[in-house]
Protein backbone atom coordinates (compact mmCIF):
# COMPACT_ATOMS: atom_id res chain seq x y z
CA UNK A 1 0.00 0.00 0.00
CA UNK A 2 1.28 3.65 -1.04
CA UNK A 3 -0.19 6.25 1.00
CA UNK A 4 -1.38 9.76 -0.45
CA UNK A 5 1.88 11.29 0.75
CA UNK A 6 4.50 9.00 -0.63
CA UNK A 7 5.31 9.28 -4.77
CA UNK A 8 7.53 7.67 -6.82
CA UNK A 9 10.99 9.84 -7.32
CA UNK A 10 10.04 10.38 -11.19
CA UNK A 11 8.46 13.74 -9.76
CA UNK A 12 11.47 15.16 -8.24
CA UNK A 13 12.94 17.20 -10.91
CA UNK A 14 9.61 19.29 -9.75
CA UNK A 15 11.58 20.37 -6.65
CA UNK A 16 14.77 21.58 -9.18
CA UNK A 17 11.91 23.56 -11.38
CA UNK A 18 10.33 25.27 -8.19
CA UNK A 19 13.93 26.22 -6.66
CA UNK A 20 14.80 27.69 -10.22
CA UNK A 21 11.99 29.92 -10.35
CA UNK A 22 12.66 30.95 -6.58
CA UNK A 23 16.39 31.68 -7.85
CA UNK A 24 14.61 33.69 -10.19
CA UNK A 25 12.35 35.63 -7.84
CA UNK A 26 9.65 34.50 -10.16
CA UNK A 27 8.02 31.83 -7.34
CA UNK A 28 4.79 33.05 -6.29
CA UNK A 29 2.67 31.70 -3.59
CA UNK A 30 -1.09 32.17 -2.99
CA UNK A 31 -2.58 34.30 -0.88
CA UNK A 32 -6.20 33.65 0.61
CA UNK A 33 -9.42 35.42 0.93
CA UNK A 34 -11.75 34.71 3.70
CA UNK A 35 -14.91 36.06 3.57
CA UNK A 36 -16.22 38.23 0.27
CA UNK A 37 -14.56 39.54 -2.51
CA UNK A 38 -15.11 43.61 -2.09
CA UNK A 39 -13.26 46.43 -0.78
CA UNK A 40 -12.79 45.56 2.58
CA UNK A 41 -11.11 41.97 2.55
CA UNK A 42 -9.42 39.51 4.38
CA UNK A 43 -6.44 38.25 3.65
CA UNK A 44 -4.22 35.47 5.37
CA UNK A 45 -6.34 36.55 8.12
CA UNK A 46 -5.63 40.42 8.01
CA UNK A 47 -8.11 43.11 7.70
CA UNK A 48 -7.30 45.07 4.54
CA UNK A 49 -8.46 47.28 1.74
CA UNK A 50 -8.07 45.53 -1.41
CA UNK A 51 -6.61 48.01 -4.27
CA UNK A 52 -6.19 44.69 -6.31
CA UNK A 53 -8.83 43.04 -7.94
CA UNK A 54 -10.49 43.47 -11.33
CA UNK A 55 -14.40 43.97 -9.66
CA UNK A 56 -14.22 47.64 -11.09
CA UNK A 57 -18.21 47.71 -10.31
CA UNK A 58 -17.98 46.02 -6.98
CA UNK A 59 -20.36 43.56 -8.50
CA UNK A 60 -18.86 40.35 -7.14
CA UNK A 61 -21.36 40.07 -4.16
CA UNK A 62 -24.50 42.61 -5.85
CA UNK A 63 -27.35 41.59 -4.17
CA UNK A 64 -29.24 41.34 -7.60
CA UNK A 65 -26.60 39.59 -8.88
CA UNK A 66 -26.21 37.09 -5.91
CA UNK A 67 -30.32 36.86 -5.82
CA UNK A 68 -30.25 36.12 -9.62
CA UNK A 69 -28.05 33.05 -8.94
CA UNK A 70 -29.25 32.00 -6.38
CA UNK A 71 -32.73 31.36 -7.86
CA UNK A 72 -31.49 29.92 -10.82
CA UNK A 73 -29.72 27.29 -9.17
CA UNK A 74 -32.79 26.46 -7.16
CA UNK A 75 -35.24 26.42 -9.96
CA UNK A 76 -32.80 24.65 -12.62
CA UNK A 77 -29.84 23.38 -10.54
CA UNK A 78 -25.96 23.38 -10.84
CA UNK A 79 -24.89 21.88 -13.43
CA UNK A 80 -25.56 22.33 -17.64
CA UNK A 81 -25.07 18.49 -18.24
CA UNK A 82 -23.26 18.32 -21.43
CA UNK A 83 -21.10 20.38 -24.21
CA UNK A 84 -23.46 22.77 -25.47
CA UNK A 85 -23.64 21.16 -28.90
CA UNK A 86 -24.76 18.13 -27.46
CA UNK A 87 -27.49 18.86 -25.08
CA UNK A 88 -25.85 21.51 -22.52
CA UNK A 89 -27.69 24.75 -24.32
CA UNK A 90 -30.10 25.65 -21.43
CA UNK A 91 -32.24 29.03 -22.31
CA UNK A 92 -30.52 30.69 -19.87
CA UNK A 93 -27.56 30.59 -22.20
CA UNK A 94 -29.57 31.50 -25.24
CA UNK A 95 -31.19 34.33 -23.34
CA UNK A 96 -27.41 36.09 -22.18
CA UNK A 97 -26.17 35.97 -25.40
CA UNK A 98 -29.78 37.98 -26.83
CA UNK A 99 -29.10 40.43 -24.33
CA UNK A 100 -25.27 41.15 -24.53
CA UNK A 101 -25.71 41.43 -27.86
CA UNK A 102 -28.34 44.16 -27.43
CA UNK A 103 -25.72 45.56 -24.92
CA UNK A 104 -22.83 45.40 -27.22
CA UNK A 105 -24.98 46.85 -30.16
CA UNK A 106 -23.87 43.62 -32.90
CA UNK A 107 -25.98 40.84 -34.62
CA UNK A 108 -24.78 37.70 -32.23
CA UNK A 109 -22.89 36.88 -29.41
CA UNK A 110 -21.04 33.51 -27.98
CA UNK A 111 -20.47 33.44 -24.25
CA UNK A 112 -17.81 30.55 -23.45
CA UNK A 113 -16.65 29.65 -20.05
CA UNK A 114 -14.24 32.55 -19.73
CA UNK A 115 -12.53 35.10 -21.51
CA UNK A 116 -9.47 33.04 -22.21
CA UNK A 117 -11.12 29.98 -23.77
CA UNK A 118 -13.17 33.09 -25.57
CA UNK A 119 -10.15 34.27 -27.65
CA UNK A 120 -9.35 30.55 -28.28
CA UNK A 121 -12.35 30.09 -29.85
CA UNK A 122 -12.73 32.95 -31.92
CA UNK A 123 -9.29 33.26 -33.39
CA UNK A 124 -9.16 29.16 -34.04
CA UNK A 125 -12.26 29.41 -35.51
CA UNK A 126 -11.56 31.95 -38.71
CA UNK A 127 -7.90 31.48 -39.15
CA UNK A 128 -5.67 28.88 -40.74
CA UNK A 129 -2.37 27.99 -42.81
CA UNK A 130 -2.02 30.63 -44.85
CA UNK A 131 -3.47 33.66 -42.94
CA UNK A 132 -1.70 36.00 -40.63
CA UNK A 133 -2.37 36.61 -36.92
CA UNK A 134 -0.87 40.81 -36.41
CA UNK A 135 -1.08 41.02 -32.59
CA UNK A 136 0.66 43.93 -30.22
CA UNK A 137 3.39 42.88 -27.93
CA UNK A 138 1.88 43.85 -24.85
CA UNK A 139 -0.95 41.20 -25.37
CA UNK A 140 -2.75 39.08 -23.13
CA UNK A 141 -1.29 35.74 -22.10
CA UNK A 142 -4.84 34.37 -23.38
CA UNK A 143 -4.40 36.20 -27.10
CA UNK A 144 -0.97 34.86 -27.01
CA UNK A 145 -1.86 31.19 -26.29
CA UNK A 146 -4.71 31.53 -28.89
CA UNK A 147 -2.34 32.65 -31.52
CA UNK A 148 0.09 29.43 -30.47
CA UNK A 149 -2.66 27.00 -31.28
CA UNK A 150 -3.21 28.32 -34.89
CA UNK A 151 -1.37 27.24 -37.77
CA UNK A 152 -1.52 30.97 -39.53
CA UNK A 153 2.10 32.67 -39.56
CA UNK A 154 2.33 35.29 -36.78
CA UNK A 155 3.48 38.99 -36.30
CA UNK A 156 4.33 41.34 -33.47
CA UNK A 157 4.26 45.06 -33.97
CA UNK A 158 5.02 47.34 -30.85
CA UNK A 159 3.18 48.20 -28.35
CA UNK A 160 0.82 50.70 -29.80
CA UNK A 161 3.26 51.76 -32.76
CA UNK A 162 1.20 52.14 -35.52
CA UNK A 163 3.77 52.80 -38.38
CA UNK A 164 4.90 48.91 -37.43
CA UNK A 165 1.30 47.91 -37.82
CA UNK A 166 1.74 49.53 -41.03
CA UNK A 167 4.44 47.99 -42.44
CA UNK A 168 3.38 44.54 -40.81
CA UNK A 169 0.54 44.66 -42.70
CA UNK A 170 1.81 46.11 -45.93
CA UNK A 171 4.25 42.98 -45.77
CA UNK A 172 1.04 40.27 -45.25
CA UNK A 173 -0.93 41.70 -48.34
CA UNK A 174 0.15 38.57 -50.09
CA UNK A 175 -0.97 36.15 -47.43
CA UNK A 176 -4.60 34.76 -47.48
CA UNK A 177 -6.42 36.84 -44.60
CA UNK A 178 -4.93 38.86 -42.17
CA UNK A 179 -6.16 39.42 -38.39
CA UNK A 180 -4.95 42.32 -36.47
CA UNK A 181 -5.61 41.64 -32.77
CA UNK A 182 -5.69 44.08 -29.64
CA UNK A 183 -6.24 44.55 -26.02
CA UNK A 184 -8.55 47.17 -25.79
CA UNK A 185 -7.06 48.26 -22.25
CA UNK A 186 -3.72 47.28 -21.31
CA UNK A 187 -3.81 45.47 -18.18
CA UNK A 188 -0.39 46.27 -16.77
CA UNK A 189 -0.37 50.20 -17.57
CA UNK A 190 -4.10 51.07 -17.87
CA UNK A 191 -3.37 52.76 -21.49
CA UNK A 192 -5.99 52.27 -24.03
CA UNK A 193 -5.25 50.70 -27.42
CA UNK A 194 -5.45 53.32 -30.39
CA UNK A 195 -8.54 52.14 -31.75
CA UNK A 196 -9.45 54.42 -34.09
CA UNK A 197 -5.96 54.39 -35.84
CA UNK A 198 -6.07 50.53 -35.69
CA UNK A 199 -9.43 50.63 -36.94
CA UNK A 200 -8.49 52.95 -40.33
CA UNK A 201 -5.14 50.68 -40.71
CA UNK A 202 -7.29 47.48 -41.22
CA UNK A 203 -9.87 48.73 -43.57
CA UNK A 204 -6.92 50.47 -45.84
CA UNK A 205 -5.00 47.03 -46.00
CA UNK A 206 -8.19 44.72 -45.60
CA UNK A 207 -7.84 43.42 -42.27
CA UNK A 208 -10.10 41.94 -39.31
CA UNK A 209 -10.11 43.42 -36.64
CA UNK A 210 -9.92 42.07 -33.25
CA UNK A 211 -10.53 43.78 -29.51
CA UNK A 212 -9.86 41.75 -26.66
CA UNK A 213 -12.44 44.45 -23.98
CA UNK A 214 -11.39 42.17 -20.92
CA UNK A 215 -10.75 45.19 -19.15
CA UNK A 216 -12.82 47.20 -21.02
CA UNK A 217 -16.11 45.51 -20.62
CA UNK A 218 -17.81 47.60 -17.80
CA UNK A 219 -15.56 50.28 -17.61
CA UNK A 220 -15.46 52.36 -20.55
CA UNK A 221 -18.52 53.60 -22.88
CA UNK A 222 -21.39 55.35 -21.49
CA UNK A 223 -23.26 52.17 -19.36
CA UNK A 224 -19.66 50.31 -19.48
CA UNK A 225 -20.46 48.37 -22.98
CA UNK A 226 -16.24 49.23 -23.94
CA UNK A 227 -13.83 50.64 -25.44
CA UNK A 228 -15.39 50.31 -29.33
CA UNK A 229 -18.68 52.65 -27.72
CA UNK A 230 -16.19 54.82 -26.57
CA UNK A 231 -14.83 55.45 -29.45
CA UNK A 232 -17.85 55.58 -31.35
CA UNK A 233 -16.47 52.30 -33.54
CA UNK A 234 -19.59 49.78 -33.76
CA UNK A 235 -19.60 48.29 -36.98
CA UNK A 236 -16.06 48.78 -37.27
CA UNK A 237 -14.38 46.47 -35.15
CA UNK A 238 -15.33 43.08 -36.62
CA UNK A 239 -14.60 40.91 -33.48
CA UNK A 240 -14.91 41.68 -29.95
CA UNK A 241 -14.04 39.64 -26.79
CA UNK A 242 -15.47 40.27 -23.39
CA UNK A 243 -15.24 38.71 -19.98
CA UNK A 244 -17.53 38.20 -17.63
CA UNK A 245 -15.45 37.79 -14.80
CA UNK A 246 -13.87 41.02 -14.17
CA UNK A 247 -16.20 44.10 -14.30
CA UNK A 248 -19.47 41.87 -14.54
CA UNK A 249 -18.04 40.30 -11.56
CA UNK A 250 -19.12 36.76 -12.02
CA UNK A 251 -17.54 34.33 -14.59
CA UNK A 252 -17.03 33.79 -18.15
CA UNK A 253 -16.15 35.22 -21.27
CA UNK A 254 -18.09 35.78 -25.02
CA UNK A 255 -17.38 36.85 -28.42
CA UNK A 256 -19.64 39.81 -29.67
CA UNK A 257 -19.86 39.81 -33.84
CA UNK A 258 -21.60 38.57 -36.55
CA UNK A 259 -24.55 35.98 -36.91
CA UNK A 260 -22.40 34.03 -39.40
CA UNK A 261 -19.49 34.11 -36.68
CA UNK A 262 -21.34 32.64 -33.74
CA UNK A 263 -22.51 29.91 -36.31
CA UNK A 264 -19.32 29.51 -37.52
CA UNK A 265 -17.69 29.29 -33.75
CA UNK A 266 -20.51 27.06 -33.01
CA UNK A 267 -19.12 24.24 -34.85
CA UNK A 268 -15.44 25.35 -34.88
CA UNK A 269 -14.79 27.12 -31.75
CA UNK A 270 -13.13 23.75 -29.49
CA UNK A 271 -13.75 25.53 -26.12
CA UNK A 272 -17.28 25.44 -26.43
CA UNK A 273 -17.64 21.89 -28.62
CA UNK A 274 -15.49 20.36 -26.15
CA UNK A 275 -16.04 21.72 -22.68
CA UNK A 276 -19.23 21.98 -20.41
CA UNK A 277 -20.74 25.64 -20.38
CA UNK A 278 -21.47 27.41 -17.22
CA UNK A 279 -24.27 25.86 -14.98
CA UNK A 280 -27.70 28.04 -14.75
CA UNK A 281 -26.26 30.15 -11.51
CA UNK A 282 -23.51 31.74 -13.49
CA UNK A 283 -25.07 32.50 -16.57
CA UNK A 284 -28.19 33.75 -14.45
CA UNK A 285 -25.62 36.15 -12.21
CA UNK A 286 -24.34 37.39 -15.64
CA UNK A 287 -27.51 38.24 -17.29
CA UNK A 288 -28.51 40.02 -13.81
CA UNK A 289 -25.54 42.24 -14.36
CA UNK A 290 -25.57 42.78 -18.29
CA UNK A 291 -28.98 43.97 -17.76
CA UNK A 292 -28.09 45.93 -14.47
CA UNK A 293 -25.88 47.94 -16.90
CA UNK A 294 -27.65 48.69 -19.07
CA UNK A 295 -30.73 50.10 -17.05
CA UNK A 296 -28.17 52.41 -14.84
CA UNK A 297 -24.90 53.76 -15.58
CA UNK A 298 -24.20 55.01 -11.92
CA UNK A 299 -21.58 52.42 -11.02
CA UNK A 300 -19.64 53.27 -14.09
CA UNK A 301 -19.82 56.71 -12.85
CA UNK A 302 -18.74 56.03 -9.92
CA UNK A 303 -15.66 54.12 -10.94
CA UNK A 304 -14.37 57.05 -13.05
CA UNK A 305 -15.35 59.57 -10.28
CA UNK A 306 -13.06 57.02 -7.73
CA UNK A 307 -10.25 57.08 -10.34
CA UNK A 308 -9.78 60.53 -10.89
CA UNK A 309 -9.75 61.39 -7.40
CA UNK A 310 -7.41 58.82 -6.29
CA UNK A 311 -5.48 59.38 -8.99
CA UNK A 312 -5.56 63.11 -9.05
CA UNK A 313 -4.72 62.80 -4.91
CA UNK A 314 -1.83 60.55 -5.58
CA UNK A 315 -0.14 62.72 -7.93
CA UNK A 316 -0.87 65.84 -5.29
CA UNK A 317 1.41 63.45 -2.90
CA UNK A 318 4.03 63.32 -5.74
CA UNK A 319 3.59 60.19 -7.09
CA UNK A 320 3.55 60.40 -11.15
CA UNK A 321 0.79 58.26 -12.03
CA UNK A 322 -0.43 57.87 -16.08
CA UNK A 323 -3.18 55.84 -16.86
CA UNK A 324 -5.87 56.29 -19.17
CA UNK A 325 -8.28 54.00 -17.31
CA UNK A 326 -9.15 52.78 -13.38
CA UNK A 327 -6.12 50.85 -13.24
CA UNK A 328 -3.45 52.88 -11.79
CA UNK A 329 0.41 51.82 -11.99
CA UNK A 330 2.82 52.92 -9.38
CA UNK A 331 5.85 52.54 -11.11
CA UNK A 332 8.60 52.52 -8.91
CA UNK A 333 11.74 51.30 -11.19
CA UNK A 334 13.41 48.13 -9.04
CA UNK A 335 12.04 45.08 -8.48
CA UNK A 336 12.70 44.76 -4.34
CA UNK A 337 11.51 48.51 -4.57
CA UNK A 338 8.27 47.52 -5.45
CA UNK A 339 8.06 44.25 -3.11
CA UNK A 340 9.17 46.09 -0.37
CA UNK A 341 6.15 48.84 -1.08
CA UNK A 342 3.55 45.96 -1.59
CA UNK A 343 4.50 44.26 1.51
CA UNK A 344 4.79 47.79 3.74
CA UNK A 345 1.33 48.81 2.58
CA UNK A 346 0.12 45.44 3.57
CA UNK A 347 1.40 45.86 7.16
CA UNK A 348 -0.39 49.21 7.05
CA UNK A 349 -3.69 47.90 5.79
CA UNK A 350 -3.47 47.76 2.11
CA UNK A 351 -3.83 44.95 -0.10
CA UNK A 352 -1.95 45.72 -3.42
CA UNK A 353 -0.01 43.59 -5.57
CA UNK A 354 3.56 44.39 -6.54
CA UNK A 355 4.25 43.47 -10.60
CA UNK A 356 7.97 42.89 -11.81
CA UNK A 357 10.18 41.61 -14.41
CA UNK A 358 9.14 39.51 -16.47
CA UNK A 359 5.63 40.97 -16.18
CA UNK A 360 7.10 44.20 -16.51
CA UNK A 361 10.39 45.42 -18.14
CA UNK A 362 13.09 45.06 -15.25
CA UNK A 363 13.24 49.20 -14.68
CA UNK A 364 9.51 49.32 -14.35
CA UNK A 365 8.42 47.45 -11.61
CA UNK A 366 5.50 48.95 -10.00
CA UNK A 367 2.78 48.32 -7.46
CA UNK A 368 -0.89 48.57 -9.28
CA UNK A 369 -3.79 49.46 -8.16
CA UNK A 370 -6.91 48.69 -9.59
CA UNK A 371 -9.82 51.13 -8.74
CA UNK A 372 -13.23 50.48 -8.19
CA UNK A 373 -16.82 51.51 -7.38
CA UNK A 374 -16.99 50.04 -4.37
CA UNK A 375 -14.16 52.06 -2.57
CA UNK A 376 -15.94 54.93 -0.29
CA UNK A 377 -14.00 58.35 0.34
CA UNK A 378 -12.88 57.21 3.45
CA UNK A 379 -10.96 53.76 2.18
CA UNK A 380 -9.80 56.08 -0.63
CA UNK A 381 -8.45 58.47 2.06
CA UNK A 382 -6.86 56.03 4.46
CA UNK A 383 -5.04 54.55 1.41
CA UNK A 384 -3.76 57.68 0.95
CA UNK A 385 -2.59 58.69 4.01
CA UNK A 386 -0.89 55.08 3.98
CA UNK A 387 1.12 56.13 0.05
CA UNK A 388 1.74 59.41 1.92
CA UNK A 389 3.69 57.94 4.57
CA UNK A 390 5.00 55.50 3.32
CA UNK A 391 6.44 57.37 0.01
CA UNK A 392 8.85 59.06 2.67
CA UNK A 393 9.57 56.32 4.42
CA UNK A 394 11.07 54.45 1.15
CA UNK A 395 11.72 57.82 -0.68
CA UNK A 396 9.28 57.45 -3.84
CA UNK A 397 7.93 61.17 -3.29
C1 LIG B 1 -8.38 38.86 -17.81
C2 LIG B 1 -8.23 38.85 -19.27
C3 LIG B 1 -8.68 37.76 -20.03
C4 LIG B 1 -9.21 36.52 -19.38
O1 LIG B 1 -10.51 36.70 -18.91
P1 LIG B 1 -11.11 35.59 -17.93
O2 LIG B 1 -12.57 35.77 -18.06
O3 LIG B 1 -10.57 35.89 -16.56
O4 LIG B 1 -10.64 34.27 -18.43
C5 LIG B 1 -8.58 37.82 -21.40
N1 LIG B 1 -8.06 38.90 -22.01
C6 LIG B 1 -7.62 39.97 -21.32
C7 LIG B 1 -7.06 41.15 -22.06
C8 LIG B 1 -7.68 39.98 -19.93
O5 LIG B 1 -7.24 41.04 -19.25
Amino acid sequence: MTTATQHSQRLNFIDDMLQDLKDQHLYQELVTVSGEQGPEITVDGKECLNFSANNYLGLCNHPKLVEASVKATQQLGVGAGAVRTIIGTMEAHQSLEKTLAKFKECEATLVYQSGFTANAGAINSIMAKGDVIISDALNHASIIDAVRLNKADKRLYAHSDMAELESVLQEAQTHNRRLVVTDGVFSMDGDVAKLPEIVALCEKYDAICMVDDAHGSGVFGPNGEGTVAHFDLHGRVDIVVGTLSKALGGMGGYVASTQAMRDLMINKGRPMLFSTPHPPGVVAAAQAAVELLMADNSLVKQLWDNATYFKTEMNKLGYNIVSDSPILPVIVGESATAQTLSKRLFDEGVFARAIVFPTVAKDKARVRLMMSAAHTKAHMDKALAIFAKLGNELSLI
